[in-house]
């Protein structure tokens, strides 16, 4: 055993490592980037796995699954939006019996640091039917990850591992085990499982239904699940799930006693246990991050004798992050003095643009194209320039989910209102724009759409975009975009009256027009600019 100082992200990635997979897939999302670039990490240094960044969320599932169907261990990461856009092949891969380990690791966002919601993923995998699991601490992201392979083959589904920003996000240190060889090649032996016709897939979703029995009574023995009773106390009893385990052992010095305690850690929630702690006291907290999963399920199960408190009833916020001060609260205990160290409260510092970004130049040429227009609109998407919605810029209108602004778009220019402007950036465009753009120029709407290719997924620390430069027009006119409505223009601060009147002639075409406006991003250039000054330093180390 050795030891290792990991992010929740990497002891998940690492060990999926030494579970055997032999790929990975993800889309970048914080707070779930950080998975797969230790993947890439692992796999410049070891050689294996494959660690690729995909399209989306939904390729990336679907390149897994192509894995498992292999017979081969794969894991695919995305943030909890993320299985929004994934939902599709996450949802009908639990009916076609993987036989090859497949494990989703999904990480969710509860405060909304970096998200257009706070959705909570156990939902999805209670909808799918799959069993999941919740780390509280690196270790046991870890080691859960490990066994998620296990408990994927040994049902025959996948399983999610759910892990939430602080853990996702912060560092321990870790004991590792050795590495598990990956999978031989093996074809699946009922072929009728993957070839979900009605007909299969109705026996396929019976053959899922009949395994739940199994999947609950394995929640119900799982080490991950732990009830302990005080035979002393029956007025309350507490259930926490993930790391709401670390914020109640945080304050129970305090409370002085300790109150019956199920913790939850693999899913299905475990129905003995619930029904033991429940038939010992009166009074049950359920203190989970996220949204009340397991307090809903508890609602209507009991009698009404048991009183179950937490989100739903006001003991614990509706929204946001938990933490040790919000559970002191539940708990009933006054709050501990807050020290402010000297030189405190600093100033607030809303989130920016870097200095000398291209987005705020291409920025500034359109609302030099739009001014005097009274009427009108532009829809915008996820990214860095997401930005551009604040002061000073204030130049898009709308950010709603990956690839809506073109879709918006259109729908607006059919409504009538004119002009209509979408933003949207390379990244976001290749994950979910081309299909939006295709119905765009299948109904000639009268819009422009504005790229912003910086040739990176800069908002997440840069990737690697899957569509490069030299492809996007070529990709856009194959799509529909009549080839002259398709221009290249620079956003450099020098050239912005020139690019104003770039966009204000494609915004006076009656019908469909792009724009790319196109220079890489600071950040990634600056990245790119260190590595190869780096590369060729150890180049000349070697020739000295
Ligand atoms: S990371 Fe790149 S794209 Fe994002 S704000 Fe900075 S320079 Fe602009």
């Amino acid at each position: 055993m050795t030891r290792k100082i990991l992010l929740g992200d990497e002891a998940v990635a690492l060990g999926a490592v030494h579970a055997g997979i032999t790929a990975a897939y993800a889309y970048p999302g914080t707070p779930s980037t950080e998975i797969l670039e230790y993947l890439q990490l692992h796999h410049e240094r070891h050689g294996a796995p494959i660690a690729s960044w995909c399209s989306n969320e939904k390729t990336a599932y679907e390149a897994a699954l192509g894995t498992c169907f292999a017979g081969r261990r794969a894991l695919v990461a995305m943030k909890h939006v993320g299985l929004n856009v994934a939902a599709d092949a996450f949802i009908n891969s639990a009916l076609v019996e993987t036989h090859g380990g497949l494990v989703l690791a999904v990480a969710d966002d509860p405060g909304m640091h970096s998200s257009q919601n706070e959705q909570d993923s156990r939902w999805y995998a209670d909808f799918a039917r799959v069993p999941c699991l919740e780390p509280s601490t690196q270790q046991e992201a870890y080691e859960m990850t490990r066994e998620a392979f296990e408990v994927s083959e040994r049902f025959g589904v996948p399983v999610m591992v759910r892990l939430v920003t602080r853990l996702s996000h912060s560092r321990t240190t870790v004991e590792v085990r050795e590495q598990r060889a990956q999978n031989p090649i093996a074809r699946a032996k009922n072929r009728n499982a993957w070839v979900l016709l009605p007909a299969n897939a109705r026996v396929q979703y019976r053959g899922l239904l009949a395994r739940q029995k199994n999947i609950a009574a394995w929640s119900d023995a799982s080490p991950w699940n732990t009830l302990t009773l005080n035979p002393h106390r029956t007025d309350l009893g507490i259930i926490t799930t993930g790391i709401a385990r670390n914020y109640l052992r945080e304050n129970l010095d305090d409370l002085g006693w300790a109150p019956s305690h199920l913790h939850i850690g693999a899913y299905p929630a475990p129905p003995h246990l619930l029904r033991g702690l429940v038939a010992h006291v009166q009074r049950v907290l359920v203190l989970e991050d996220g949204q009340p999963f397991v307090e809903r399920q508890l609602r209507g199960l009991f009698p009404p004798s048991v009183q179950v408190m937490g989100r739903m009833s006001g003991e614990v916020p509706e929204t946001g992050e938990l933490s040790p001060d919000i559970v002191r609260l539940a708990l009933k205990l006054r709050l501990r003095p807050t020290v402010i160290p000297d030189g405190l409260p600093l100033p607030n510092r809303p989130p920016q643009l870097c200095q000398g970004c291209p987005h705020a130049h291409a920025f500034h040429a359109l609302q030099e194209a739009l001014a005097g227009e009274k009427d009108s609109m532009v829809t915008s998407d996820i990214g860095c320039y997401t930005l551009g919605a604040l002061d000073p810029l204030k130049a898009i209108e709308s950010c709603v989910c990956m690839g809506a602004s073109i879709g918006m778009a259109r729908g607006a220019a059919e409504a009538g209102v004119h002009p209509v402007v979408a933003v949207i950036g390379d990244s976001t465009f290749a994950h979910s724009g081309l299909t939006a753009l295709a119905d765009a120029a299948t109904a000639d709407a009268n819009m422009t759409l504005l790229i912003l290719d910086n040739d990176t997924v800069g908002m997440t620390g840069a990737q690697d975009t899957v569509l490069p430069q030299s492809r996007l027009a070529d990709v856009i006119v194959a799509l529909g975009v009549a080839p002259e409505q398709c221009v290249v223009v620079d956003p450099h601060p020098r050239k912005v009256k020139a690019n104003a009147e770039v966009l204000k002639a494609a915004i006076a075409h009656k019908g469909l027009s792009v724009v790319i406006a196109r220079r890489e991003c600071k950040v990634a250039a600056k990245r790119r600019q260190r590595a190869a000054a780096l590369a060729a330093a150890a180049g000349e180390g070697v020739a000295s």
